[in-house]
C-alpha cells in the first residue's frame, strides 16, 4: 500500500518540472491538478509564471490536461485564456472518469505523467490509472480545515519514506 502511494518524484514547485525531464521519460501527456498545485484556491486565473511554464511544455510537444475535483465554474474560468483540455469534478482518485478522459485525449499510462499536491488524491489517481510518473509538489497554500490537516498528517509517513529512499531533505 505504502509503495503505491509513493510519488515518483517530489519537486519544490510546478515549474521546476522541465520539458526535458518529461520528454526524456517518454512523456507526451501531463495530467495536472489545479488547486494548490498551479495556483491557490482563491486565485481565479493563471499568472505569467504558469503561462510561461505551460508554453515551454507545449513547445516541447507535451499536452497538458487539467484534471480537478473542483467545480466547473472554477476550472472554466482558470482555463478561459489557456484553452487546454480541462476537466472539473473528476472525482479523483477514482479511475472511472479519469480513465475516460485519458482515452478521449489518446493518452496511455506509459506516455503520461500526473502532477498534483495531494498523495491520497493525485498520486493515488496516477497509480489507479497505471501511471508510474506521479509527480508531487507541496501545496502552495493549504486549507486549514481539520479535514485537510488530517490528510496532511496521513501523508507524512509517505513523504518521510520518499526522502529515506531518495536521500536528502526534511519532514
Ligand atoms: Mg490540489
Amino acid at each position: 500500500m505504502l509503495s503505491k502511494l509513493l510519488p515518483y518524484r517530489i519537486f519544490d514547485k510546478f515549474d521546476d518540472i522541465s520539458p526535458e525531464y518529461l520528454t526524456s521519460r517518454g512523456i507526451k501527456f501531463l495530467f495536472s491538478d489545479v488547486d494548490n498545485t498551479l495556483a491557490p484556491y482563491e486565485v481565479p486565473e493563471p499568472d505569467d509564471r504558469i503561462r510561461a511554464w505551460l508554453d515551454s511544455l507545449k513547445d516541447a510537444g507535451i499536452r497538458v490536461i487539467l484534471v480537478s475535483n473542483n467545480h466547473g465554474d472554477r476550472i472554466e474560468l482558470f482555463n478561459r485564456t489557456l484553452g487546454l483540455n480541462a476537466y472539473a469534478d473528476c472525482k479523483k482518485p477514482g479511475k472511472k472518469r479519469l480513465g475516460e478522459i485519458m482515452k478521449s485525449v489518446g493518452a496511455t499510462a506509459s506516455d503520461s505523467a500526473f502532477l498534483g499536491d495531494q498523495i491520497f488524491t493525485d498520486v493515488l489517481s496516477a497509480r489507479n490509472l497505471g501511471i508510474k510518473i506521479a509527480l508531487l509538489v507541496p501545496p502552495i497554500k493549504d486549507k486549514l480545515t481539520l479535514f485537510f490537516r488530517f490528510k496532511r498528517l496521513m501523508e507524512k509517513p509517505i513523504i518521510r519514506k520518499y526522502y529515506k529512499i531518495h536521500g536528502g531533505e526534511k519532514k
